[in-house]
């Protein structure tokens, strides 16, 4: 790349620090949903706008509404260690969930809740154009792929609908509940860290 490619690749790179930073703010104002009522923070994502991986999980737990940080609680804590064990940088990725805004004592998100949000997911996805977006678990697989159940199936490759690259595996909660889960996850993301070498 020469120099002018350089400063218009950081010039592009600083307007989708904007639009994402503008995407956040949106969130923070957020009175959409009930979830408004019962939360400390709203946790919009983090992550380089020039992001090549955008992770998604299912909803901000504790430590997250506290924070307004994504993926810091325990099953955040398991995820960074697996991205560690396998050579992906944390600090490199984009990582958000389907929801900013904690469910009361951590419930299932509601159809309507997810109605709501997912908006904002899409917009940030639009802003960032990952190469590959991974898919933590069934509520983000169902979001954003429809009614696939089949995670079995489906865990540890690139799978394209409509233009976009999928990668889909297991969610950290459901690692932390199971060594064996635990296991094909790291293995999933050993995949993933191979694809994008
Ligand atoms: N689980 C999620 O899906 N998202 C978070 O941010 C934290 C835990």
């Amino acid at each position: 790349m020469g120099i002018t490619e350089i400063m218009n690749a950081e010039i592009m790179n600083d307007k989708k620090e904007e639009k994402l930073i503008k995407i956040a703010d949106k969130i923070s104002r957020c009175r959409k949903c009930r979830l408004w009522k019962s939360r400390i923070k709203t946790v919009p994502g983090e992550g380089p706008a020039d992001s090549e991986l955008f992770f998604v999980g299912e909803a901000p737990g504790k430590e997250e509404d506290e924070s307004g940080r994504p993926f810091v609680g325990r099953s955040g804590r398991l995820l960074t260690n697996m991205l560690n064990k396998v050579g992906i940088d944390r600090s490199k990725i984009f990582i958000t969930s389907i929801l900013k805004c904690r469910p009361p004592h951590n419930r299932k998100p509601r159809k309507d809740e997810i109605e709501n949000c997912i908006g904002y997911l899409i917009e940030q996805l639009e802003v960032i154009k990952p190469k590959v977006i991974v898919l933590l678990g069934l509520v983000a697989i169902e979001c954003l792929m429809g009614n696939h159940r089949n995670l079995r199936e489906m865990h540890g490759k690139n799978i394209e609908k409509d233009g976009k690259i999928y990668f889909i595996t297991y969610h950290p909660a459901a690692a932390r509940r199971s060594s064996r889960v635990r296991r094909i996850m790291e293995e999933d993301l050993k995949k993933l860290k191979k694809m994008m070498d």
